[in-house]
């Protein structure tokens, strides 16, 4: 079968995805980035705001409309939240919840009666995402939540914390490896929460991937600023465990941390950070940010913009509050108007280009390791990411191949836009 794969939402969605891919083409099936061209359509959706649930569904709709002969499968978190209506939309055949997304292929292929034809499976060392001029692999390592913070979805979506073997997330990325990935991302709802039901932790798995694989770059996905133990800053003396930690602080008030029930309060994630950062060379922080959560008023607003300008971040994920349906949030007083929302949205966001590029200057002139993912502006040059997670551009030689490289770089300058380092291989 020709089978045709759209995600939408986190890195754990790009990463059922991915193993999804490998597992169909192990039977013997084609990937085709032709949705025309599919007999099997698999959408995995995301419900984490408003406009994701829209972009789902449109995504569902242009299926069918553009191809009502193939068969249409949903999964993720807007099919869980609400199986009986995604089961009612136009031309889907079956609807595979969260809670059974990692048997998705057999499931797929028993109710529909798939024929597996493992004679006819892709040569071993094609790597799909390789194929797809994608570079970096997002590994599945942990699923769901024991946290309820009043405005997400997701814990609802996606249920208690499960994790996945230590053994299992090694051998998937040695495969990754011997397939010529040579950057890893381990992604989950709650990767601090790793291990949870297993008698371990985020850090015996980070310690056991560096150990028992030869990744070259091993990163992190996003974690959740209370999840961290003190000894957790040694794991970056590694070289190949790149410095960069994406931790959402959500808001830069305490009423409104209470408010979404957040476990970690200003002065504790200001505490957080002065450790890293004391700790390890150009490290780098990102995090998101939600801007008019309901009871945001003037002073809470002033308070959360204070506090991000003082700590400085290297990328800020801005979001507009979105009341999700089953979420306290949702039920709220003292909501935030629009307007007022779109203001201090582009507030944040031009704060937010300021940190990026004093975050960038900061590192002018550094030498670093760039994993080359491609070429841009029409191919004059290639582009990839430091170590602590900068995006940088390197001038194309006429007949040089770079995809996939790592290159030593000097930084030497930084675009108009603010946005990318310009550097010479060295
Ligand atoms: S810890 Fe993260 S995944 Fe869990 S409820 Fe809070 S925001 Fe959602």
């Amino acid at each position: 079968m020709h089978i045709y794969m759209k995600t939408l939402g986190c890195r754990l969605n790009e990463a059922e995805l991915e193993s999804w891919s490998r597992e169909f083409q192990e039977h013997g099936h084609q990937l085709t980035q032709v949705l025309e061209q599919a007999d099997l359509v698999v959408v995995n959706s995301c419900a984490v705001t408003a406009e994701a649930v829209r972009k789902s569904r449109k995504a569902m709709h242009r299926a069918h409309n553009h191809n009502p002969e193939a068969k249409l499968v949903v999964s993720g978190c807007y099919a869980s939240l609400d199986p009986a209506t995604t089961a009612q939309e136009m031309g889907v055949d079956l609807v595979i919840s969260n809670q059974d997304k990692d048997r998705l292929v057999e499931i797929v292929s028993a109710e529909l009666k798939l024929k597996s034809m493992p004679q006819l499976a892709t040569e071993p060392g094609v790597n799909s995402l390789l194929a797809r001029g994608r570079q970096r692999a997002f590994v599945k390592v942990q699923d769901g939540c024991r946290y309820n913070c009043t405005f997400c979805v997701v814990t609802l979506a996606r249920g208690d914390e499960r994790s996945r073997p230590i053994a299992e997330v090694v051998e998937e990325i040695n495969q990754l490896h011997a397939e010529g990935i040579q950057e890893t991302v381990l992604t989950g709802v709650h990767i601090g929460g790793y291990g949870s039901d297993l008698g371990s932790t985020l850090t015996e798995l980070i310690q056991q991937v560096l150990e028992q694989t030869n990744i070259p770059r091993l990163r992190l996905g996003a974690v959740e600023p209370w999840d961290l133990p003190p000894q957790f800053w040694s794991l970056y003396e590694n070289p190949r465990f790149m410095p960069h930690l994406h931790l959402p602080l959500q808001s830069g008030s305490d009423n409104i941390l209470r408010r979404m029930a957040r476990r970690c309060k200003k002065g504790e994630f200001a505490h957080l950070v002065a450790d890293a950062r004391a700790k390890i060379p150009n490290f780098n922080i990102t995090t998101d940010v939600i801007v008019g959560f309901p009871g945001e008023g003037e002073p809470e607003w002033q308070e959360s913009l204070e506090f991000i300008r003082e700590t400085g971040f290297g990328h800020l994920h801005i979001f507009a509050f979105s009341p999700r349906t089953g979420t306290l949030a949702a039920e709220m007083p003292q909501r935030v108007d629009r307007e007022t929302m779109r203001k201090r949205s582009q507030e944040l966001h031009e704060l937010g280009q300021q940190m990026k590029r004093d975050t960038l200057q900061q590192n002018l002139g550094q030498t670093y390791p760039v994993l080359i993912e491609g070429k841009e502006q029409n191919g004059e040059v290639w582009a990839g990411y430091t170590p602590n997670f900068l995006r940088v551009a390197v001038p194309c030689v006429a007949g040089d191949t770079l995809d996939n490289q790592i290159v030593e770089v000097t930084l030497e300058s930084i675009n108009n836009d603010g946005t990318t380092l310009m550097g010479r291989i060295i």
